[in-house]
């Protein structure tokens, strides 16, 4: 079968490589649409820790059940379309036990303990059968919306964290996929203004069919003056780091409304993960900084409902769809930073 294979940092391509085998309790996907990530695309320029080289990637998976294995017990069936994130929860852990699945301290994932989902199939091994995240697709919905319901989760837990409600500003910093997710999902909750940011002009045009009530370009305009004026010198309810620039924490900080809330969504390059927070402005005004990260199988069972009502407008996010054979062409748009979100379909 094809699949993307990742031989070192900057080189991958689509080859041949052997079909997957059939794990015992597990399934065979043929793998309909896979997204590409941010995270992928950092796998791409540098690599991952957790993947060792040469590798399949792609962790955002639509596909077909092709076939089940001997010892299968699973509740989907030969013909079924799912939609399939990557975590895969230990089950055992505290956190799980308690429910709090997207605290999992042992949880692993497609494409990093397993091979990912840019191929023609996929195997689905029996421990995501147990313990993963799988949904039905409900029927018309086309497939490469359905692959995304990956990052869609992220954003729900954050938002979930940060009890974005009736009438909040919620200020977007970083204008990528996430950023529009997080601006539908704002909306969805019922906030009074959504303000996307971003240093690049390109990203904030390509979200500007998310159509944000304001649109501040920070390589032009200072970031927390401009949300002041914008909320008559208040600041704002919410603001969502969607960006790893440590600056963005700074700001936050700064253009946080008495008793604001911060969502650090981005994670910040690991030698530069100290921003030099006014923690005084935090205690003073009472701020809460919450940290959120991953997410748990009822934040991925909502995202499939969500894409399949077009309440999250997923044709808007998909600004390319390409043939798996065209990864790479597609790939490196996306790593130039022209593609919103890119689709591949085998
Ligand atoms: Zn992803
Ligand atoms: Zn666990």
């Amino acid at each position: 079968m094809k699949a993307v294979v990742v031989r070192a940092p900057m080189a991958f391509d689509v080859e041949e490589v052997p079909a997957p085998e059939m794990p015992a309790g597990g399934l065979l996907l043929d793998v309909k649409a896979c997204g590409l990530c941010g995270s992928d695309l950092r796998t791409l320029r540098s690599g991952h820790r957790k993947v060792t080289f040469p590798y399949v990637i792609g962790h955002e998976i639509c596909g077909v059940v092709a076939e089940t294995g001997p010892g299968y017990t699973g509740p989907w069936q030969v013909g079924d379309l799912l939609s399939m994130g990557p975590l895969v929860y230990c089950g055992r852990c505290d956190f799980c036990l308690e429910g709090q699945f997207e605290l999992c301290e042992n949880y692993r994932e497609i494409a990093q303990a397993w091979p990912g989902g840019l191929a023609e199939q996929m195997a689905v091994p029996p421990e995501a059968i147990r313990l993963g995240v799988i949904e039905r697709v409900p029927a018309g919905v086309d497939p490469g919306s359905a692959a995304i319901a990956e990052p869609i989760s992220s954003c729900l837990n954050a938002q979930e964290r940060g009890k974005v409600g009736l009438g909040d500003t919620v200020v977007i910093i970083g204008s990528g996929p996430i950023g529009c997710i997080h601006i539908a999902l704002a909306r969805l909750h019922g906030a009074d203004r959504v303000i996307i940011a971003d240093i690049n002009a390109e990203r904030l045009r390509l979200a500007a069919s998310f159509e944000p009530d304001a649109a501040i370009d920070v390589s032009k305009t200072d970031l927390v003056s401009e949300v002041r004026r914008l909320t008559s010198g208040k600041g704002a309810d919410v603001i969502v780091t969607a960006t790893p620039a440590p600056a963005a924490v700074v700001q936050a900080v700064e253009m946080a409304r008495k008793g604001g809330r911060i969502l650090l969504f981005g994670g910040l390059p690991k030698d530069d993960s100290k921003p030099p927070v006014d923690m005084n402005i935090v205690h003073y005004n009472a701020l809460a900084l919450i940290g959120t990260t991953t997410f748990a199988p009822r934040h991925y069972r909502l995202a499939v409902k969500l894409v399949a009502s077009n309440r999250i407008p997923v044709d808007k996010l998909i600004t390319h769809r390409f043939p798996l054979a065209e990864f790479k062409q597609g790939a490196m748009m996306a790593l130039e930073g022209k593609v919103l979100k890119a689709v591949f379909q085998p």
